[in-house]
């Protein structure tokens, strides 16, 4: 753990074991914190606070910047760590890395922007003037799918911000955490600016987050149970609350989209990340004309991939991160299956070649999805794609609108009108049409409904970390 500038054991030297999910076996041993670490980090974080608060915008965003150019520079080791422990072929976990060194450049500069108000009054005698200010002292809890930029893309506006923080990474990769620290002890950022507690149990660390008056904000990404009853506890103690949940992307793939291009994008986009990220689709709407030719195609590319450890060399499938998770997979394939689904392809775990020891899943594709198998309306977070069948383009909205959750939405057409359309008319924060990667530091990221609360990245990323201030001056 890192805490007021210093690397510590967990108090009685407790440890859990970190495993490497493409052969089961254990990385190393990490510190186990708990709520007393949890407390000293805020602590920490407190102590550090006036002094961070006050430096200029000038002066943090130096330290972003280089902090920045160290992660740049570390990129090939950073990602290594993480495929080792998250499982992504190491092609991805350096554009993962690349990824989030983006957030601290992005941010270094918008520290830069954070402009106020001058207001005119109704009283002659009165001014109003706005400011903003750093809510304090941020805890951040992060989840394994994405181990380093979703770090960055809290810790970057909240830094930039003014505020101090403590960050308490997935169980399942805290080793990429730990060299995104010394990533930030190298840039010289002050002690107790940035803390890190790790945890084999998340939950004595959540209740101090949410229960400490010190903490002014809470920043979640994770499931949409968890971030709920955080949010919820948090909230109850007036603290600022951000989160990014779950999702339910639909992929709509209209009469006149070309069926080949939209094939090779879902590809693309459903099984970046073995399909563990909260915008990958779950739902891929295709119009009855052009879906042997869109099928044929996903069959044959999804076909090519190769599952395997991320080390090895032309591998674009990796692990799922336990065994849970190949099991949840596993139980909607087969209820798609039991329920009338047809499996193109994969539908199995896969265990030859020595696959056995770690948590793999074929890459699959069902076809003739409906609205009464679980995988319609679950999170798969798995590489199955489904495919529904239909041909009234006037329902597919209502159909993609049918879920609480509401993050990433696809469109696939050459129809400037229906695009918009269906860009306006989809109840999602993220809208890609004919475009499998609608993020980026620069674009505001985030969910409606069940998917979250505020936005990240982006110019409107910085302000979840903000306070508005209003000064009446009578003159
Ligand atoms: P997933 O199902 O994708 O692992 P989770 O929501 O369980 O998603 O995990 C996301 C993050 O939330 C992780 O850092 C995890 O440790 C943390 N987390 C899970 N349960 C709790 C809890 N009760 N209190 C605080 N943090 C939690």
């Amino acid at each position: 753990m890192y805490i007021n500038g210093n690397w510590a054991a967990a108090t009685a030297d407790a440890s859990f074991d970190v495993i490497n999910p493409a052969t089961g076996q254990v990385i190393k041993g990490v510190a186990d914190g708990g709520r007393a670490e949890a407390r000293s980090a805020i602590e920490a974080a407190h102590e550090a606070l006036p002094a961070w608060r006050e430096a200029t915008a000038y002066q943090r965003s130096a330290f972003l910047m280089r902090a920045h150019a160290l992660m740049l520079e570390r990129q090939e080791d950073l990602a290594r760590v993480m495929t080792e422990e998250q499982g992504k072929p190491l092609r991805a976990a350096q554009t993962e890395v690349r990824y989030a060194a983006d957030f601290l450049v992005w941010f270094a500069e918008e520290a830069k922007r954070v402009y106020g108000e001058i207001i005119p009054s109704a009283r002659a005698d009165q001014r109003f003037l706005i400011t903003h200010r750093p809510v304090g002292v941020v805890a951040a809890i992060t989840p394994w799918n994405y181990p380093i930029s979703m770090i960055t893309r809290k810790l970057g506006p909240a830094l930039a911000a003014g505020c101090t923080v403590v960050l308490k990474p997935a169980e399942a990769t805290p080793l990429t955490a730990i060299e995104t620290y010394r990533v930030f002890e190298d840039a010289g950022l002050p002690p107790g600016v940035v803390n890190l507690v790790t945890a084999a149990d998340p939950k004595p660390i959540g209740e101090e987050f949410t229960e400490n008056p010190l903490v002014r904000k809470l920043t979640f990404t994770g499931s949409t149970a968890v971030g709920k009853m955080l949010a919820g506890r948090a909230a109850g103690n007036m603290k600022r609350v951000s989160c990014e949940l779950g999702g339910h992307a639909p992929f709509i793939v209209l009469e006149d989209a070309d069926p080949v291009h939209a094939a090779k994008g879902l590809q693309l986009v459903k099984f970046l990340n073995t399909g563990q990220a909260c915008i990958s689709p779950n739902r891929i709407y295709v119009h009855r004309a052009i879906l042997d030719d869109f099928v044929e195609t996903l069959v044959g590319r999804v076909g090519a991939m190769k599952a395997g450890g991320g080390f090895e060399k032309g591998v674009t499938i990796g692990p799922l991160v336990n065994e849970a998770a190949v099991a949840k997979v596993d139980k909607q394939v087969q209820d798609a299956r039991d329920h009338g689904a047809e499996v193109m392809l994969g539908g199995r775990r896969l265990t030859e070649d020595g696959l056995d020891q770690g948590y793999f899943y074929a890459p699959t594709v069902l076809n003739g999805v409906t609205s009464e198998m679980l995988i319609y309306r679950e999170e798969t977070f798995g590489p199955v794609a489904a495919i529904v069948p239909f041909e009234d383009e006037d329902e597919v909205l209502a159909m993609a609108n049918d879920t609480h959750y509401g993050l990433a939405a696809y469109v696939y057409t050459q129809n400037l009108g229906k695009a918009m359309r269906l860009y306006e008319g989809l109840e999602f924060g993220i809208v890609g049409v004919n475009d499998i990667n609608p993020a980026s530091a620069a674009a505001p990221f985030g969910g409606m409904k069940d998917s979250g609360l505020g936005r990240e990245g982006s110019r409107e990323g910085i302000m979840e970390y903000l306070e508005t201030k209003t000064g009446g001056f009578s003159i």
